[in-house]
């Protein structure tokens, strides 16, 4: 008899879930990430149990036809790569058609989603990875996911979770990361009811810097901006004297991700080694922005340095 055998869909999805979901800070990640993705131009998200009990986010981003929404839960389904070749010119933040079909696997999942050129949306229920209901529903363009109960199905993960201080902590501090990344969009959160932050979206970052780190923080940065070749970097790096004793205002971003660069960091404590003091971090959110010129030129200049 064969002792190999194909693990069902229930099955890998909930293995997926384990690479992809760990917390509910994950969670957020993905579906802040699919919303950035749609084009959203403003995401509404919130949360109670520091999101184990829910996570709801909407967008007002291009919906999903009844087809698609079906589509959307299953494993490797995505509509940002179509060929092997579309893997060397990703510019979506997703592409693996992962994210979904896992966090429904290991939830209690509610997908509402409507196109604009549809009259009418689709809601989507699905229980730890089996769908239980499907059926037009009556919704704004754009798309609301609600994940309940997150691991109920999963003891084992639950038990890896930490305090939910801590895990609201790390919910926050990735709705910080992602909304500095995109100063365009509007994001407003809440945890049980009460609103922790509403940011319009504005091409300038100056409100949004101020409402999550402070007036005082915002006051003590200088704006930055450059562009060679190809690559573009704006942001805002400290003034002299200004540090901190972590790391943590020390923000970088590339095409709109975070980026946790060695090399940036010891660059930025060489530029500063004569300012800040032994043990201290000046506070640097810079945005870089590179093309398709940008990368060659970094790669030639990479090869050179390297021969
Ligand atoms: P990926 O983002 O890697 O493609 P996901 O599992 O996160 O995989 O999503 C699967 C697909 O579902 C996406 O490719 C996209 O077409 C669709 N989708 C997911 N979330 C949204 C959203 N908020 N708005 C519109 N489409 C979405
Ligand atoms: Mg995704």
């Amino acid at each position: 008899m064969n002792k190999i055998k194909i693990l069902p869909d229930s099955v890998s999805n909930k293995i997926a879930a384990g690479e992809v979901i760990e917390r509910p800070a994950s969670v957020i990640k993905e579906l802040l990430e699919n919303s950035l993705d749609a084009g959203a131009k403003h995401i509404s998200v919130s949360i109670s149990g520091a999101g184990i009990k829910s996570i709801s986010v909407s967008d007002d981003g291009c919906g999903m036809s009844y087809d698609d929404a079906f589509l959307c839960i299953e494993p490797h389904a995505t509509s940002k790569i179509r060929d092997a070749d579309d893997l060397n010119s990703i510019s979506t933040l997703g592409f693996r058609g992962e994210a979904l079909p896992s966090i429904a696997s290991v939830s209690k999942f509610r997908l509402r989603t409507r196109t604009e050129d549809s009259a009418e949306g689709t809601e989507i229920t699905v229980d730890g990875g089996r769908v239980t209901n499907c059926e037009p529903a009556g919704c704004a363009k754009g798309t609301e996911i609600l994940v309940k109960e997150l691991f109920f199905n999963v003891p084992a993960r639950r038990k890896f979770l930490s305090s939910p201080e801590a895990e609201e902590k790390r919910v926050v501090e990735m709705l910080y990361t992602l909304a500095i990344a995109n100063f365009a969009v509007s994001f407003e959160f809440s945890s049980e009811g009460k609103e922790l932050f509403n940011s319009p979206g504005d091409d300038l970052p100056d409100s949004r810097l101020i409402s999550f780190f402070g007036k005082s923080f915002f006051e003590n940065l200088l704006p930055v901006e450059f562009e060679e070749s190809g690559i573009k970097i704006s942001g805002f790096t400290a003034k002299h004297g200004f540090s901190r004793s972590s790391r943590r205002e020390q923000r970088i971003f590339v095409n709109g991700r975070p980026a946790d660069s060695a090399v940036i960091y010891s660059g930025i404590k060489d530029a500063y080694a004569s300012l800040t003091p032994h043990g201290r971090f000046p506070p640097i959110i810079i945005l870089v922005h590179v093309n398709l010129i940008g990368c060659f030129l970094i790669i030639f200049k990479i090869n050179l340095y390297i021969s």
